[in-house]
């Protein structure tokens, strides 16, 4: 059995017929529940992107035009609802290109569902523009590309049919990150613009009605021996145990002259939400926001020296100690728990291998469950990594999805999820256009969808492209199908 503990279910459920999902496939059933994933649809970064809430699973996901799209599954009826355009993003392009560097990309949903049922995305921006404002936190974006942060909420409770927007956040931010505590308190998280900003968050205890100003947590700053080279951060945030939020996060040195990619070190802090401050893992109280100098001191996890890493995710076992993901040079996912005293390893989980991305459940201490998306050079695959002694060896178990040439994406794990639907995957199927298939998947695979709801945007494409192959900026639009009732109520409203 999973232990979903650590994503502590708001909602008891009746478990009873839902493992029974997958195994009614039928002739006409596909394994996704869209094909109009658009773009790198599929990043830990931007999360949740699926919320379980009284027997449904809302989805977010970026669609054609880099939009934001909703979908619903219905566990016990078996029923998807969706997708709904719920968000136009000022970012995307019309025709959609079929180069992805001329996506942004950075846009992609974060989503929740409120106590109260409200579904809530945000989305739409990569830093914003320099003409929404003066951002005192970080530099926006330097054109109307870095476009809006916008916050979307669902017109009804538990209904995606129609949205509105609730203009109740700054522009600026990048890689939105949703957090909501027990008490039913939101915290959004976020970069406070392009890769020179703070990252801060803002608390609502209104379920996202209003929010509280920002609280600046890490800093961005000149380096004292080389200004041209900021302190950049990349940062990562899920509930903890109990009334705490966990920060996990990597360190970029953003040269300009001479930007590179480059990440280095993993660090670690918690919030305690009942009085708001910051601790280290030991428990040690921190002023924030923290600086690269401070982090270095106090919270760093693993220095990988020239070494680059990225950021990955963080789960908490029954004690509230992190246990860690992040990826590194070469492929390579490695993993470190705090284990109360120290940080172990880290260890190696995949020795080598394409890039790779996922996240983790923590069952005990000693034995935590990985799932990971792949993507090498030949085969593609999404399965889960197993240890049982702490993390020191890993098992590969076989994988749910594997594909010679494939190449799949994967978001963090569903909020609240139950076994029938635990994360998202996105699936290439063609180099020559951008859409995405999207699967749910759940503990045995993905759920069905009959393929006549699921086909929406890759069957008018390829009829498109029997003419010729597509041209970037051509005016052969593929038209993304929607009724006209997903037309009427999918509109987005200013208010
Ligand atoms: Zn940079």
């Amino acid at each position: 059995m999973f232990n979903s503990k650590a994503h502590r279910p708001r909602v008891r459920f009746p478990l009873a017929g839902i493992f029974s999902v997958s195994l009614i496939a039928q002739a006409a059933n596909v394994d996704y529940f869209t094909d109009n994933g658009f773009g790198n649809v599929s990043s830990t970064m931007q999360h949740p992107t699926g919320q379980y809430y009284q027997g449904t699973t809302y989805l977010a996901y970026q669609g054609p035009h880099e939009d934001s799209y909703v979908c619903a599954y219905n566990h016990a009826g078996r029923k998807w609802s969706g997708p709904v355009l719920a968000g136009v993003s000022l970012m995307g392009k019309t025709p959609d290109p079929i180069d992805n560097s001329e996506l942004d990309n950075h846009g992609k949903p974060a989503m929740m569902v409120d106590v109260q049922g409200y579904i809530h995305v945000v989305f739409g921006a990569h830093g914003g523009s320099p003409l929404l404002g003066v951002n005192t936190l970080g530099t926006p974006a330097g054109s109307v590309r870095g476009a809006k942060l916008t916050h979307l909420v669902s017109r009804k409770p538990q209904d995606i049919s129609s949205w509105q927007v609730l203009d109740n956040i700054p522009p600026f931010g990048t890689y939105p990150q949703f957090v909501q505590t027990d008490s039913g308190d939101v915290y959004l998280f976020y970069r406070h613009g392009a890769h020179r900003s703070d990252w801060v968050y803002q608390k609502s205890v209104d379920n996202g009605r209003t929010f509280a100003p920002e609280v600046s947590i890490i800093k961005h700053k000149p380096q004292a021996a080389s200004p041209t080279t900021h302190d950049a951060w990349y940062a990562w945030f899920a509930k903890g145990l109990g009334d705490t939020i966990t920060a996990s996060y990597v360190y970029h040195p953003c040269a300009n002259p001479g930007h590179t990619s480059a990440r280095h070190n993993v660090y670690y802090m918690q919030l305690n939400c009942g009085n708001g401050s910051w601790e280290n893992v030991a428990g040690e109280h921190l002023s924030v926001p923290v600086t690269k100098e401070y982090a270095d001191a106090k919270s760093l996890v693993f220095n990988t020296g020239t070494d680059r890493c990225n950021h990955g995710t963080c789960r908490v076992d029954a004690e509230g100690h992190p246990h860690l993901i992040f990826r590194y040079a070469k492929g390579q996912v490695r993993y470190s728990r705090w284990t109360g005293s120290v940080w172990t390893g880290p260890t190696a989980i995949v020795p080598d291998g394409g890039s790779q991305d996922g996240d983790l459940i923590v069952e005990f201490p000693t034995q935590v469950r990985v799932i990971l998306a792949s993507s090498g050079s030949s085969r593609g695959e999404v399965g889960w990594w197993n240890t049982a002694d702490g993390g020191q060896t890993w098992s590969k178990q076989p994988p749910l999805l594997s594909r010679t040439g494939g190449v799949f994406g994967i978001g963090a794990l569903v909020e609240n999820f139950i076994p029938s639907g635990m994360f998202i995957v996105s699936e290439t199927v063609s180099s020559q256009h951008l859409y995405k298939k999207m699967m749910l998947m759940g503990r045995d695979g993905p759920v069905k969808r009959p393929e006549e709801e699921a086909d929406i945007a890759i069957k008018n494409l390829l009829e498109i492209m029997k003419s010729g192959p597509l041209k970037s900026g051509s005016t052969q639009v593929p038209v993304v199908k929607r009724s006209k009732k997903q037309k009427k109520e999918g509109r987005q409203d200013e208010e």
